[in-house]
């Protein structure tokens, strides 16, 4: 049976004269003119677990889709996506990798969701969605596929991509339609700078392999183009010899000032940095306000945790001497496996690190583990919270890239202010990430927006927690304006990175600025003439 769903009251309908009967005429007549193995679900179960995503996890009514697709090759969507352009009545169509969004990115409301998952399932037109060329030192990988199993497959050659998120359980093509950032951006770029070609199907349904040299319009226009251009089947990933393991070391900083300047020490390729320069493959740093919970912390789970009891009551002793805030300095060395780095040279290298960084003298942590177990850290986190129930509440985070000229101000006003005296926020939170990168590592023809700044190094910050009481998620969310009041009123230029703006005049005045409008609405005009794509952005409603 087909279960319509209704449309509630507060949808924003795709168009005055369409509704969810004729959109699902429409995917009928599609799945009718393909051969292949595509399906549709009309039915509240499968609408209802499409309009909900990490950040709200609850079933959102206004953000149902009429329908939700299940292509079996990228053949499928480009059938679907040309049904709806030619449509009278053009309905919304948006790409789920796994709805890891946190504001509704990924849904269609009244349209249609496409399930990208099942690209690689069992009705799959394609035998395989990750093949490694180790001659030519890449991976081909279906826009579906989660980063964890493209890891593994290129582990099996001995080989690995080199930039990452720390979360490995998000889709090739969801991170690329964003940025995909970690610890190993300051010296490799962001994923969208780690891409040699791509599939993708533009919104009037043609199919275009696209790389720097080929359609660079359409290449850069996706790579963090928020799904607004084409939905990427495919993505051509370089691959690097990979090493066996990882020196993860932690040290505990007093204050913003020193932590920063060593960050930037040890992520600068010139002369800045000194003996530190390039010692480190993996930089991140986080905010410490938490110090019960600071053994248990989710994000990532060593085998044993980095701090004993003893450590801990340490370095309860420590914040307190902070007034309350400390900051951590992240960072892995590797080593052994097809790389070049040896046992030896990283030993070596942390004797370095513990005799020049300036963090507090006998708070310095360090682990040995296995490279997989360094990059795939949260999903440990991960289990244990879904083992208490504490996976799947809201998620109402906030991500900024920031001018370096403004990081300490930042720091002082939020670390030290909102987070601190607004009601301990960070205390029933989650982490909370501060860590530089190199605009020189990042392509500005890419649909990303970084702040305006001349500085080579920016910022993000990123308050990621869970709304777990009662009264969290509106205490959270009121203390992200008051992040944003705050920025405003100290005239921090600020961007969002995971952006969410609830209209196109705050997309185009407050996160792209009249030049990279410009470019993003020409890209749109002629990618997505009926603004079809990833609605749930919030961007662009039809007609342009
Ligand atoms: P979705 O949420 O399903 O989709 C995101 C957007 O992309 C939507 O607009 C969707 O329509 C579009 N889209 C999805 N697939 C495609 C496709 N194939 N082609 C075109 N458009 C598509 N991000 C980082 O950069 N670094 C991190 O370290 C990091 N850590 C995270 C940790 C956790 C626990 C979580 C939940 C998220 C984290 N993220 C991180 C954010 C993550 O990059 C985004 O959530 C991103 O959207 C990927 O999630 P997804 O693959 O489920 O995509």
């Amino acid at each position: 049976t087909v279960d319509r769903p209704t449309l509630a009251a507060s949808a924003p309908p795709p168009t005055a004269s369409s509704t969810s009967s004729i959109i699902i005429d429409d995917i009928i007549r599609v799945l009718a003119d393909t051969t292949t193995a595509a399906r549709i679900r009309t039915d509240a179960e499968a609408t209802a677990q499409s309009s909900t995503d990490f950040g709200t996890n609850v079933t959102v009514d206004a953000a149902r889709p009429a329908a939700v697709f299940y292509p079996s090759c990228a053949a499928d969507i480009a059938a679907l996506l040309r049904a709806s352009s030619a449509s009278a009545s053009p309905f919304p169509v948006s790409a789920r990798g796994r709805g890891h969004s946190t504001q509704g990115q990924a849904t269609a409301p009244g349209g249609v969701v496409i399930d990208m998952a099942s690209l690689a399932g069992p009705h799959s037109a394609t035998a395989s969605r990750l093949a490694v060329s180790v001659d030519w030192r890449y991976i081909d990988a279906g826009g579906e596929q989660l980063w964890v199993d493209v890891l593994q497959a290129a582990l099996a050659h001995g080989l690995t991509p080199r930039s990452w998120t720390d979360y490995l359980r998000l889709t090739v093509g969801g991170t690329l339609s964003n940025a995909g950032i970690s610890g190993q951006a300051f010296r490799h770029g962001p994923q969208i700078s780690n891409v040699l070609e791509l599939d993708v199907v533009t919104g009037t349904g043609e199919v275009v392999t696209c790389s720097k040299h080929k359609d660079a319009d359409l290449f850069h226009a996706v790579l963090g183009g928020l799904g607004q251009f084409g939905i990427i089947t495919r993505a051509r990933i370089p691959l690097a010899p990979a090493p066996a393991r990882a020196r993860w070391v932690r040290l505990l900083y007093t204050g913003a000032a020193d932590l920063t300047a060593d960050q930037e020490r040890l992520i600068d390729d010139g002369r800045r940095g000194g003996a530190l320069a390039g010692l480190m493959d993996y930089v991140e740093g986080s905010v410490l306000t938490d110090f019960q919970s600071l053994i248990g912390s989710w994000r990532s789970q060593p085998p044993s945790s980095f701090y004993s009891a003893a450590d801990a009551a340490g370095i309860a002793a420590l914040a307190k001497e902070a007034g309350g805030v400390l900051y951590c300095l992240e960072g892995a060395l590797y080593y052994g496996g097809a790389s070049d780095t040896t046992a030896a040279d990283v030993d070596k290298g942390v004797e370095v690190l513990v005799r020049e960084l300036r963090y507090a003298r006998g708070f310095a942590f360090v682990q040995d583990v296995s490279y997989v177990q360094f990059l795939d850290r949260v999903s440990a986190g991960e289990r244990k919270l879904r083992g208490e129930g504490l996976w799947d509440v809201p998620h109402p985070w906030l991500n900024l890239f920031l001018p370096r000229s403004h990081i300490l101000d930042f720091a002082a006003g939020v670390f030290h202010g909102v987070l601190l005296h607004t009601g301990g926020a960070a205390s029933s939170g989650g982490p909370v990430l501060v860590y530089p990168m190199n605009r020189g590592k990042w392509d500005g023809a890419t649909s990303a927006v970084l702040p305006d700044d001349e500085d080579e190094v920016f910022y993000t910050v990123g308050i990621l927690r869970s709304a777990v009481a009662d009264g969290d998620l509106r205490r959270m969310e009121e203390q992200n304006a008051e992040v944003a009041r705050f920025c405003e009123a100290a005239g921090i230029p600020c961007t969002q990175y995971l952006p969410y703006y609830a209209t196109q005049a705050e997309w185009a005045a407050r996160h792209f600025g009249p030049r990279r409008w410009d470019t993003f609405l020409r890209r749109k005009r002629k990618y997505d003439p009926m603004a079809i794509l990833s609605r749930g952005q919030r961007i662009f409603s039809y007609p342009l």
